[in-house]
């Protein structure tokens, strides 16, 4: 099943590659990931026990820069899915023009059954082991699912502890308080947004009529909900891994944001259900109702793999942003296409976490701490100027949204991997 992600994910480099003239060196390189460590992470039990876990960390291609990517805490982490988020990231990253390659890390376990002092070890101990791959010039980590800036923070420290020297370059997604970015919590978010608005616009389609659905209510789906209501959009339905909530006329969002606030156990993860939520102006649905509700935006904010060949025929959204990583497979997609739904893909809608970690990295190789406002400015510029390049290449050559920012990614991978030398300098 995960081998098969990669595969999928790379029908979008192979339909890319049609539209740009790839060096040899390129093709060879792109075909596999250039590091895959696994490690063993021992820890110590509040019981006393030893425990130890399987953590990773791939880099796919670092053409472009030191790899870029976060740190994944997952009972279903393994090889072969990191490689496919690596891939993920070093298309993202070209997208954005930053200066990164793409890489991914993980750690294999369900860390809702931690207690905090548990997961601290883990980080710290993770950390310990793959010391020798991460670095501010080599492979900077950031949060992915079930990490935050928490889990970031305890690992910049234990960082710094090793090299026994501060090092705040080295991870991205850090509190505010230890070289963190403002704006960095809200950024997958914010992006996501500007992508939205701007598509939107481009469509003459105003906010007051248009209805969205989002799958996810974590970090990314949670907060952008709130953005597209403030912003005059109908968000009707939203979810959580146990379910999801739809109302015709619109959520609460503040609401159900403030019930997960209450409910969250102890600062590092949620212990809620959305459905609990006492303000029952809401029915209640499930997870695959929420994908195939009769509504203009659908925005899978959750986990890879959830509009598939056996779900497809049956969304009725006119378009599909994806705020998660691969929601959509390619299968899907073909099947999506031809109804005519349009697909905004993950590598572009969820930029705004790493760019803003991007600014982060910046900021803490120049000693310097922006304001909100010129965070959010730089973001903005830097999004809006992703979707221009998508939507004219993919009007240029006739092609999906998916293709296009593969093929504007590709072509800067590309150029990159000639000018370090290929092989029409050894040949001529
Ligand atoms: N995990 C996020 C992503 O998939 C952010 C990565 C980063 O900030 O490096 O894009």
């Amino acid at each position: 099943m995960s081998a098969e992600l990669l595969e999928d994910a790379r029908r979008a480099l192979d339909e890319a590659s049609k539209f740009v003239d790839l060096s040899e060196d390129a093709v060879e390189q792109l075909k596999r990931p250039e590091l895959s460590v696994k490690v063993s992470v021992p820890v110590r039990m509040d019981s006393g026990e030893l425990t130890t876990f399987a953590g990773y960390r791939v880099r796919y291609n670092t053409a472009m820069g030191p790899g870029k990517g976060g740190i994944r805490y997952h009972s279903e982490v393994d090889i072969d899915h990191l490689q496919t988020l690596a891939f993920w990231m070093t298309f993202k990253c070209a997208l954005m023009n930053l200066p990164y390659g793409g890489a991914k890390g993980g750690v294999q376990v369900d860390p809702k059954r931690l207690s905090r002092l548990e997961l601290e070890r883990l980080s710290r101990a993770y950390i310990n082991k793959v010391a020798d791959f991460i670095g501010p010039d080599r492979d900077i980590p950031a949060p992915d699912m079930y990490t935050n800036e928490i889990i970031m923070g305890w690992m910049a420290d234990q960082f710094s502890t090793i090299k026994r020297s501060f090092v705040p370059g080295v991870i991205t997604g850090k509190p505010v308080a230890l070289g963190g970015s403002v704006l960095r919590d809200r950024a997958t978010a914010t992006g996501a947004y500007v992508v939205i608005d701007e598509m939107l616009r481009a469509r003459e389609r105003r906010p007051e009529d248009t209805t969205v659905a989002i799958q996810g209510f974590g970090n990314a789906g949670a907060e952008l909900a709130e953005q597209l209501q403030n912003g005059g959009y109908q968000v009707v339905a939203v979810s959580d891994s146990k379910g999801a909530v739809y109302s015709a006329q619109g959520l609460d969002i503040k609401t159900l944001r403030d019930f997960k606030e209450k409910n969250s156990s102890d600062g590092v993860y949620h212990a809620y259900q959305l459905t609990d939520c006492e303000d029952k102006n809401f029915e209640q649905i499930s997870n695959q109702e929420l994908l195939t509700l009769d509504v203009d935006l659908l925005a899978p904010a959750a986990l890879e793999n959830q509009i598939t060949e056996e779900n497809a025929e049956e969304v009725r959204a006119e378009m599909i942003f994806e705020v998660a990583n691969g929601p959509v497979t390619a299968s899907a997609s073909e099947i999506l296409a031809g109804q005519g739904v349009e697909i905004v893909p993950g590598i572009l809608v969820n930029a705004g976490g790493v760019t803003v970690s991007y600014f982060e990295w910046v900021q803490n190789r120049r000693g310097e701490r922006w304001e909100e406002s010129q965070v959010r400015e730089r973001l903005d510029k830097k999004m809006r100027r992703a979707v221009s390049e998508v939507e004219e290449v993919a009007q240029k050559e006739d092609i999906s949204l998916t293709t296009a920012a593969y093929v504007v990614a590709l072509r800067r991978i590309n150029a990159t991997i000639e000018a370090h030398g290929t092989v029409d300098y050894y040949q001529s």
